[in-house]
């Protein structure tokens, strides 16, 4: 007989988080326990209004599925249940811990990486004053920082990713637009970051806006955030973008996220793994993607005042899982 509990927290941010679409000071996730034979798997999710989720949302569809998980459902009848979204996830990622918890193993043992091995992670410069963000990126690389993930909106683009340039020559730097660059800016914008040696932007146009990338050859690599979430997206994507990013809380868990992976391989499309923020828990449940990835983007708990989940250690630009319980 398995047994499931929710709950939620409030994490506080140890500096603001600054993106297109505004600031925040703290983190709601909402966290799931489901427990049988003594074993207990663990899930967490952190909604994203953007997405139009919210704890209350996300609570109400976790315990619409309630019975279920107690009556035994596994994760392929979960994909049917409940649609792709951070309540799915939490469920999703509890019961990969919980299956692997009554094996004897860990998702990470099943699924990789290997414990231990060391996995180069973005460290994200929030949107501010060009010299602002030029002192973010010295702090970050006197924490060891090898990626760094620049957060812009539609205003001095150029001047904000030229001061993080000249603040960190050496670098390698990825853009996240979140959606906020107007039509007629996105190629000259491409061009100029291409100029900065940017390795990458992640969704510059709307979801949903975005047809006139496949209309000019791109002198660096686009990567769909908002306007990928599940297998179904990744077809249209092609040719409008080389990358996917993929987040538990927008796949739904990762039973969905191992099946992205396998359909962008397919169309010859690389790997992002990303997340909204949230502790140890949810990025140890995302390493697995990030084992398929070529970009990593796991920071989250590094914007914590706190974190209670001890797995993972983040050091030097990097994280790994440090034990196998
Ligand atoms: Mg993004």
């Amino acid at each position: 007989m398995r047994t499931l509990k929710r709950y939620t927290q409030t994490w506080p941010l140890d500096r603001p988080f600054v993106i297109a679409r505004g600031a925040s000071t703290s983190i709601d996730v909402i966290r799931v326990e489901i427990h049988q034979d003594g074993h207990v798997g663990t899930g967490e999710s952190k909604p994203t209004p953007r997405y139009g989720h919210s704890v209350e949302s996300v609570l109400e569809d976790i315990d619409e599925v309630s019975l279920a998980i107690e009556q035994g459902i596994d994760r392929q009848a979960l994909l049917e249940r409940l649609p792709a979204g951070p309540a799915r996830n939490a469920l999703d990622c509890a019961l990969w811990s919980l299956e692997c918890a009554l094996e004897g193993v860990t998702p990470t043992a099943r699924l990789g990486p290997p414990i231990g091995q060391e996995i180069v992670t973005a460290h994200t410069i929030s949107i501010a004053s060009p010299e602002d963000m030029a002192e973010a990126a010295r702090k970050e690389l006197a924490q060891g920082a090898r990626l760094l993930k620049i957060k812009l909106n539609d205003e001095q683009v150029v001047e904000r990713v030229h001061a993080v340039r000249e603040a960190a020559p050496d670098v390698r730097l990825i853009i996240d637009a979140n959606e906020a660059w107007a039509p007629e800016h996105v190629e000259q914008y491409c061009y100029a970051l291409a100029s900065l040696n940017v390795e990458m932007i992640e969704q510059p146009l709307p979801a949903g806006d975005d047809a006139m990338l496949a209309d000019f050859s791109h002198p660096v690599s686009l990567c769909a955030d908002e306007s990928c979430h599940t297998r179904a997206d990744v077809a249209h994507l092609k040719g409008r973008y080389e990358m996917i990013n993929i987040k538990l809380d927008k796949s739904g868990g990762l039973t969905e996220a191992l099946a992205m992976v396998e359909a962008a391989h397919e169309h010859g499309m690389a790997i992002m793994v990303g997340c909204m923020l949230g502790t140890s828990m949810a990025m140890r449940a995302a390493l697995p993607v990030a084992a398929r990835a070529s970009i990593v983007d796991l920071d989250g708990p590094i914007w914590l005042s706190d974190d209670d989940t001890p797995a993972l250690d983040y050091r030097n630009g990097w994280v790994r899982e440090t034990r196998s319980p």
